[in-house]
């Protein structure tokens, strides 16, 4: 049976050892259960060993565990094995897309359209791309309430456009994104459609072929594993003609002085000895998820946030809040408090022992497109409570109040 969800906190040590701490920082990065750490402890204690690479048991044993957890997270979002590379995060995943794709197919005037609400992760490596293949990068707006503007499509959509590179759910607002609409009309154009699916796999069911993408990356620390683990998929048909981002052991068929041939996908994209024992730590975490239930992490956060929404609304009207009201909207809530600096209130909650972030959280376009230079970001994961919301609008109506001469 499992558990109900406002329960799971004991599973987390971190948690269990801070009672009095109310983390509403998981779109940074998630806590993790017992389980994933002893994965890891494990790994070390019992498997360490170097991979693909040894002749004796340890090595086959060790070997064995990381494939096995490749198959796991193939599992987890409806994928082949074969199509899940290892990375170390959804940055490493969105540059060697950029790079290995975007280098032997961009020219000189192609488009690359990236939608306004995206994290610097999809921003940055296509400036880096563009700069020297003469593409251009051109943006997909949004509507008011924080929703893309897909009546845009229409004329954005020309021929020029070669990729689409867009967030599945916003680091910021929350906006779930129509992904497989979207995908649709920009793959009927012959563009590449690149998710970041950072804020979607660790708490909805994803299956990425359904999503109509062709590649789809995600960070392991976001989704209760390890850091420095991540996972991009891309269609196998596209990975099996695109050349490699890095170079070294492991990724190679045969290597002579002067020039090389490369091992098939996934091997091909892992280079040098890879990250075992947080690949199998984060299957650790996957398998935990999927006892669990993406269904139920998203109803579990989709409850939070309308209770804490409402009573933001009800009981602090101070407080402006961002992005868009409907069931399109995951487990964050970004706001402001009157014209406090959102530094400051983040600061003034820590002191209550609420930990929430502060800043653009990564995306500039974003925040220039809001109007405002920060916001304080509340968000939610599995281990959530109610308690914790009610701790949290507690805390912030101490801080409204101790500021009031100042909003
Ligand atoms: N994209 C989104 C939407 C994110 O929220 C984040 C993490 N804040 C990233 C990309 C980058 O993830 P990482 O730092 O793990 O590479």
């Amino acid at each position: 049976m499992p558990k109900a969800l406002e329960n799971l906190r004991q599973d987390f040590p971190l948690l269990a050892r801070y009672p009095e701490l109310v983390y509403l920082n998981s779109a940074a990065t998630s806590q993790k259960p017992l389980r994933v750490i002893e994965a890891l402890a494990r790994y070390y204690k019992e498997q360490n060993a170097s991979i693909h690479r040894g002749a004796y048991t340890l090595s086959a044993q060790a070997s064995e565990a990381y494939e096995e957890a490749r198959r796991t997270l193939a599992r987890f979002i409806g994928a082949q094995a074969h199509e899940v590379i290892f990375v170390r995060n959804t940055t490493e995943a969105l540059n060697l897309v950029a790079y290995a794709w975007g280098l032997r197919n961009l020219r000189e005037g192609d488009v690359i359209l990236l939608s306004e609400m995206e994290h610097h992760a999809n921003l940055v490596p296509w400036h880096l791309v563009a700069e020297r293949t003469g593409a251009v990068v051109r943006g997909i707006p949004l509507h008011p309430e924080g929703r893309l503007d897909l009546s845009s499509l229409k004329d954005l959509l020309t021929e020029r456009v070669r990729v689409v590179g867009l967030t599945h759910v916003s680091n910021v607002l929350g906006t779930v994104n129509p992904v497989a609409q979207v995908a649709q009309v920009a793959r009927a154009v012959g563009a590449l459609v690149v998710v970041d699916g950072a804020q979607s796999a660790p708490h909805m069911p994803v299956r990425v072929r359904e999503l109509g993408a062709d590649f789809y990356a995600f960070s392991g620390h976001k989704m209760l594993g390890p850091t420095g683990i991540g996972v991009l998929w891309g269609r196998a048909e596209i990975l099996q003609n695109l050349p490699p981002f890095l170079g070294g052991g492991g990724m190679i068929g045969e290597v002579y002085l002067d020039r090389s041939t490369y091992a098939a996908p996934p091997a091909r994209f892992e280079a040098g000895t890879p990250a075992v024992a947080e690949a199998i730590g984060l299957a650790a975490a996957a398998e935990y998820l999927m006892e669990v239930g993406l269904n139920r992490v998203w109803q579990h956060e989709q409850e939070l946030l309308q209770y804490a929404l409402k009573r933001l609304d009800e009981e602090l009207p101070e407080v402006r809040t961002f992005g868009p009201r409907g069931a399109d909207r995951g487990g964050v809530i970004p706001f402001t408090l009157g014209h406090l600096h959102a530094h400051d209130v983040a600061t003034a909650l820590d002191q209550q022992g609420i930990a929430v972030r502060a800043g653009h959280h990564c995306a500039q376009p974003l925040h220039r497109w809001l109007g405002v230079p920060a916001t304080v970001r509340a968000s939610f994961y599995i281990y959530t409570t109610h308690e914790d919301i009610d701790r949290f609008i507690e805390a912030l109506k101490k801080v409204r109040d101790f500021f009031k001469d100042w909003l």
